[in-house]
C-alpha cells in the first residue's frame, strides 16, 4: 500500500480574527522558498524539523549537555546558560522531554491530512457556527500543495470556510490545485519592482505577478475572493513609487480585490535567536495603523486603485454577509 503523504507543520493558531472571515483556526506549514528580510515566522523557513531553544529560560542544569551525544550543547561559563551549535543538531528531540525548564522544542511535526483535520475539527465545529473556519499559512503552504489540497478538500466536504495565505511563488498548477478548495486566498505583494523584490526577498516577482493575475481571474469567475496584502516595511518597501505601482497593478485585476496594508511588526525577533539565526531587521520599530506613512500608503492605494477597497490591519478586512 502506498504511504500516506504527511505535512510538516510548525504551529497552530486558535481563535484568531485577522486571517479570514470570523474566528479562524490556523495551521502553519513549514518551508518557504522566499527569504523576506523582515520575516516574522523564521520557524517556517526551513522545511526540515529543527531544534528551537528559549535560552532566556535556561537555568544551566547541564542535563542536555550530558544527554546529547552530538555535542550540540555546552554551558557558557559567563552567564551559566546553555549555548548550542545548531549545525551539529539532528533534531532527534531527546533533549526536549528532559529539559526541566521546558525551554526546548522541535519545530516541525508530521501529520497526515486526516490527522490534521482531527486535531482542529473540534474547534472548527464550534467556530463554523459564525462562519469562521480554517486558514493555512506558513512558511509557504504551496510547498506542500498536495497535502494542503487534501486537507482543504475535507474541510469543504464539511462546509467549513477555508483560506490560505501565500506568496504565490509556485507553479500555477500547484496554486490552483489548492485554490480550488479555498473561499479566500490572501496573497502578498512585497514589492512591485522585480530587482528590488529580489534584493529584499531573495527572488524576483514576475512569476508572482503572473500568478496573482491568473488567480484573481480564476477566483472571481467562481465567486470567490483574493485579498492582496501589502506588508509595509520601513527601509525595504516603503517607497511611494512601490505603493503606487502595487495599487496600479491591483486596479487591473479581476474581481476588484481588496488591498490590505499590514504595518510592520517585530514579533518574530526572539524566534530567530531560538534557532540560532539572526533577524536582519533587529531593532526596527513596530508601526501602528495611524502612523503617517501608513495613512499616506492607504491614501495612495485609494487614489490609484479607486475601485478597490483599501484596509489597514488584518482585522479591518470587509467580508460579505
Ligand atoms: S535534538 Fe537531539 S541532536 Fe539536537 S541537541 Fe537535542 S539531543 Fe542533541
Ligand atoms: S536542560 Fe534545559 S535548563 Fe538544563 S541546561 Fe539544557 S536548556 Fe538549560
Ligand atoms: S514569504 Fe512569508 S514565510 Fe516566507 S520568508 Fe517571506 S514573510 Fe517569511
Amino acid at each position: 500500500m502506498a504511504e500516506k503523504k504527511e505535512a510538516i507543520v510548525f504551529d497552530f493558531g486558535h481563535f484568531r480574527n485577522t486571517d479570514g472571515y470570523g474566528i479562524r483556526t490556523m495551521i502553519f506549514f513549514k518551508g518557504c522558498p522566499l527569504r523576506c528580510k523582515w520575516c516574522s515566522n523564521p520557524f517556517g523557513l526551513s522545511v526540515a524539523p529543527q531544534l528551537a531553544v528559549n535560552r532566556e529560560r535556561c537555568v544551566g542544569c547541564g542535563m542536555c549537555v550530558k544527554l546529547c551525544s552530538k555535542g550540540v550543547n555546552r554551558i557558557n561559563p559567563e552567564d551559566h546558560k546553555v549555548e548550542m551549535d545548531f549545525d551539529k543538531c539532528k533534531a532527534c528531540g531527546l533533549c526536549v522531554q528532559l529539559c526541566p525548564q521546558k525551554c526546548r522544542q522541535i519545530s516541525g511535526t508530521k501529520y497526515t491530512a486526516e490527522q490534521l483535520y482531527k486535531k482542529v475539527q473540534r474547534e472548527l465545529t464550534f467556530t463554523r457556527r459564525d462562519r469562521g473556519g480554517l486558514t493555512l499559512s506558513g512558511g509557504e503552504v504551496l510547498m506542500q500543495h498536495e497535502i494542503a489540497a487534501e486537507l482543504l478538500k475535507i474541510c469543504k466536504r464539511d462546509y467549513i470556510d477555508t483560506c490560505i495565505e501565500t506568496s504565490a511563488y509556485a507553479r500555477w498548477e500547484h496554486l490552483v490545485e489548492v485554490a480550488q478548495y479555498c473561499d479566500t486566498v490572501f496573497v502578498d505583494m512585497k514589492h512591485i519592482d522585480s530587482d528590488r523584490h529580489k534584493e529584499i526577498t531573495g527572488i524576483p516577482n514576475e512569476l508572482i505577478l503572473e500568478n496573482i493575475r491568473k488567480l484573481c481571474e480564476y477566483m472571481s469567475e467562481r465567486g470567490k475572493r483574493v485579498i492582496i496584502r501589502r506588508p509595509f516595511i520601513p527601509g525595504y518597501n516603503d517607497e511611494e513609487s512601490c505603493t503606487i505601482g502595487i495599487a496600479k497593478f491591483v486596479a487591473t485585476l479581476s474581481g476588484r480585490p481588496e488591498i490590505n496594508i499590514l504595518p510592520y511588526h517585530n514579533l518574530g525577533e526572539l524566534k530567530y535567536k531560538m534557532i540560532g539565526s539572526e533577524c536582519e531587521v533587529q531593532g526596527l520599530n513596530m508601526m501602528k495603523k495611524k502612523d503617517e506613512p501608513i495613512v499616506r500608503c492607504a491614501e495612495l492605494c485609494r487614489q490609484y486603485a479607486p475601485e478597490n477597497r483599501v484596509s489597514v490591519g488584518g482585522e479591518a478586512i470587509e467580508y460579505p454577509d
